[in-house]
């Protein structure tokens, strides 16, 4: 694929500007899409920008820049222009598979920020971005975790780098280990034999990397024999779900599970009883890789004709992405199961929920483009009078926190799993409501 291959859909773009903004804003203060052209206050900056340059470089009418490279990067790669632009386009103009082309083709011209080149370079190292491989298991020192490359286990836990060189996620870590101990499953890790699992250097537009890096985790999973992967990343994930068939690589001999989807499975079953760790009202951030990215990509293979001399149609049924197959519920339906918690929604939710500006490569190589995206978002928190803004992704977690942190704003950023205890366990008070 190229540039090239996708001028069908960037030659109907309209440049109607609808993939900046909520369809159906609920509240005028809280209207826009996205980050990107939040930030770069240019319409270059939108998704339907980004398809103008990538027809313009694809077409030799463009020269790359530092501006537009900035263009590009500043950008989270949170597919909101491209849910929002399906709601009033249909699929004709697929903003997302664009960018991911134009990212592969500047990353493969060296045309990319150095922090997401450092980025890049950890990850060929030590498997991750966040940290050397010799720390990836120290978060489950003393917990005596089966080693599923080693022995036989029904469920692979797959932690994510995230999460495991995250300190403040190893509480989240060590919840799901408790409630999946609990209900008696049988699960391993791969301990320091698992890696970054690709989605970063996709969006980033490494995809060799990517591949290699998939085809790593695809040949794991197949030597471990489990029947069950899940993983407690929202990147992860996404990249299982949504990049690994963009790659060719298959995973279709193993359930691809969310921690979230697999807990709620649990309690729903009767198989675990969770209560809360305290009471408070909450706000749920979907994170934009759980959510709207982890709906499944299904690879087609027909052309597009014109008919009628004008229309371009597919030859064939073409299978689009709405961005509402993703995981926007279970966290939420987790969370309502619990006495002593109160949910309330933020403006922007689900399919349109706004990025925290962590994704992409965006938070390393544009922090203020980033932070600008978080603070954002932590006012529309505010603006629900919850307490607590809670996620089920340790890297919008990490951002958000840290950008409340710094700019004095009075709210608290909790995990979904930092507000589930067993039980059993002697924390709070409160029960799971029709269990
Ligand atoms: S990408 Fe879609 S929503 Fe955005 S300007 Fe083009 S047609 Fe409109
Ligand atoms: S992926 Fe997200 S940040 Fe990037 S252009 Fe689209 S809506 Fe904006």
């Amino acid at each position: 694929m190229s540039i090239e291959d996708l001028r069908v859909h960037q030659e109907v773009c309209t440049r109607c500007s609808q993939c900046k903004f909520v369809p159906m804003p609920e509240s005028p203060a809280f209207a826009t899409l996205c980050p990107s052209v939040d930030h770069g206050q240019f319409h270059a900056f939108s998704g339907s920008g980004k398809l103008i340059t990538a027809y313009a470089l694809s077409q030799g009418r463009a020269t790359v820049n530092e501006r537009l490279i900035e263009s590009v990067y500043a950008c989270t790669m949170c597919g909101a222009c491209d849910t929002a632009c399906k709601t009033n386009m249909g699929d004709l103009v697929e903003p997302l598979d664009t960018l991911y082309e134009l990212r592969a083709t500047l990353a493969s011209d060296g045309h990319v920020p150095p922090a997401v080149t450092h980025a890049m370079q950890r990850i060929r190292q030590e498997g991750s971005r966040f940290g050397p491989r010799v720390d990836r298991s120290r978060w489950a020192e003393n917990l005596a975790l089966p080693d599923a490359t080693r022995q036989r286990v029904e469920v692979l836990l797959h932690v994510g780098d995230d999460n495991a060189h995250d300190q403040a996620a190893w509480p989240q870590l060590h919840t799901v280990v408790r409630l999946l101990r609990q209900a008696g499953v049988d699960f391993g890790t791969a301990h320091d034999a698992e890696s970054d699992a690709g989605g970063y250097a996709h969006d980033t537009g490494f995809r060799t990397d990517a591949r290699r890096l998939a085809e790593a985790q695809a040949e794991l999973l197949r030597r471990a024999g489990a029947k069950v992967l899940l993983t407690a990343s929202a990147e992860a994930y996404a990249a299982f779900r949504n990049v690994y068939p963009r790659l060719g690589v298959d995973l279709s001999f193993v359930r691809v599970v969310h921690a979230t989807d697999f807990l709620l499975e649990l309690v729903e079953t009767g198989r675990l009883a969770v209560r809360a760790a305290r009471d408070t009202t909450v706000t749920y951030h979907d994170p934009c890789r759980l959510g709207r990215l982890s709906e499944p990509y299904q690879p087609w293979h027909g052309q597009w004709i014109t008919v009628m001399n004008t229309l371009s149609v597919p030859d064939s049924p073409r299978p689009v992405r709405f961005g509402n197959g993703g995981n926007h519920e279970a966290p939420r339906r987790l969370l309502r199961r619990i006495d002593g918690l109160r949910l309330v929604e933020m403006p922007r939710n689900r399919l349109f929920a706004y990025c925290c500006g962590a994704g992409g490569g965006a938070a390393e190589a544009y922090p203020e483009m980033a932070q600008a995206a978080a603070l954002q978002r932590l006012q529309e928190a505010r603006s629900t009078g919850a307490h607590t803004l809670v996620t089920a992704c340790s890297g919008c977690q990490r951002h958000l926190a840290d950008v409340a942190r710094a700019h004095g704003v009075d709210i608290e950023v909790q995990g979904v799993f930092d507000l589930l205890a067993p039980a059993s366990a002697p924390v709070g008070a409160a029960t799971v409501k029709g269990c």
